[in-house]
């Protein structure tokens, strides 16, 4: 038990501890009123991007363009940039689309040849794509050989079905969109696209992940045994990223999916030619 004289001195000893911790704190934010801070609030919104979208596709492809722009708003929350939607690129000639830092591109591809010269001269001149599923999705009947180089994949060869989850591989640890990613991770029920030149036989594209070969075979209708399965690359000859995610209402139940989703238009903004407005 303490007695009334030691109470008192250890209430003293408490505030003077308390008053010695303040100045300290004190001192200490005086002392780092020149250091760097690690924060950066945006003052204005820091780019512009376009989403471009169908609402006239496969079931599956809406929906997933209804939930993907639902995604991106969300990263828009608190304005950090601006975000404008459309579901044609007929009201957007070269000289509206060279105002945005990144095209989003969910399920649609341009076939009025103005739209078409619009876009491959947007991209000819250092504009940004983002481009899920069917944004790349290239055939004999799509007639656009500008856009079989730019993808540079070749057209589509076959896919699994139904949908379903696989596990994914990162073949490019050290890139700015695979850095914060494990190694591998199942991603979410998809319909995989394989190619008729895997991506990663051209010399100017990196392909950052790709469908493990331990997924063989996949499928339960339709089935894929081997082969190269590409998932998502850039071809660098452009400001471009195509990832094949993209079917269905189920595809962003993966916080790592996701994380790569925001990794890759993060990537694209950061290389706008306007500089980076991350900085
Ligand atoms: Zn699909």
């Amino acid at each position: 038990m303490l007695n009334l004289n030691q109470l008192i001195m250890k209430f003293f000893r408490t505030l003077a501890t308390l008053f010695m911790a303040c100045v300290a704190a004190l001192m200490s934010t005086t002392a780092n009123a020149d250091e760097p801070y690690p924060g950066n609030y945006a003052k204005a919104p820091r780019f512009k991007a376009l989403i471009y979208y169908s609402t006239d596709a496969e079931l599956a492809h809406v929906q997933f363009a209804e939930q993907a722009i639902a995604f991106f708003k969300d990263l828009n929350v608190g304005d950090g940039f601006i975000l404008d939607t459309t579901t044609s690129l007929a009201g957007y000639p070269y000289d509206r689309l060279k105002d945005y830092d990144v095209m989003i591109v969910i399920n649609a591809s341009p076939w009025a040849p103005k739209e078409r010269e619009a876009f491959e001269k947007y991209m000819e001149n250092g504009g940004g794509w983002v481009g899920f599923h069917a944004a790349g999705y290239h055939d004999a009947n799509t007639k656009w050989e500008w856009f079989e180089q730019f993808l540079g994949a070749g057209t589509f060869l076959c896919n699994n079905w139904p949908p379903q989850p696989a596990l994914l591989q990162v073949d490019m640890t050290n890139h700015p969109v695979t850095k914060n990613l494990p190694v591998e991770f199942v991603a979410a029920k998809c319909e995989w696209y394989m190619w008729n030149r895997p991506a990663n036989s051209r010399e100017n594209v990196d392909v950052l992940l790709s469908l493990s070969p331990k997924n063989y075979p996949i499928g339960i209708k339709d089935i894929v045994s081997f082969g190269e399965f590409p998932i998502v690359w850039t071809n660098r000859d452009y400001r471009m990223i195509y990832l094949n995610i993209g079917h269905g209402d189920e595809e962003f139940k993966s916080p790592t999916q996701n994380l790569l989703l925001i990794n890759a238009l993060r990537w694209i903004v950061s290389r706008s030619p306007k500089g980076n407005p991350f900085k």
